[in-house]
């Protein structure tokens, strides 16, 4: 099975760049932090571009 992005909403400062790098794949939750609503709506290196920039390195793979 491909692996999965997690958001670890905990650490999340809601800055809006992984929203924007992969609209298909992290929206904003009702808590106004990003979740992960379609593993499989980006590709992997839109995802991982998403992972490395996320400025509070809260985004991660999970297998
Ligand atoms: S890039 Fe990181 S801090 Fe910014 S909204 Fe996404 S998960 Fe949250």
């Amino acid at each position: 099975m491909a692996r999965v992005p997690y958001v670890d909403k905990d650490s999340c400062i809601s800055c809006g760049l992984c929203v924007s790098t992969c609209p298909g794949v992290f929206r904003f939750g009702e808590d106004g932090k990003s979740e992960v609503y379609d593993p499989a709506g980006g590709r992997e290196a839109d995802i991982q571009v998403a992972i490395d920039g996320c400025p509070v390195q809260c985004i991660s793979w999970k297998e």
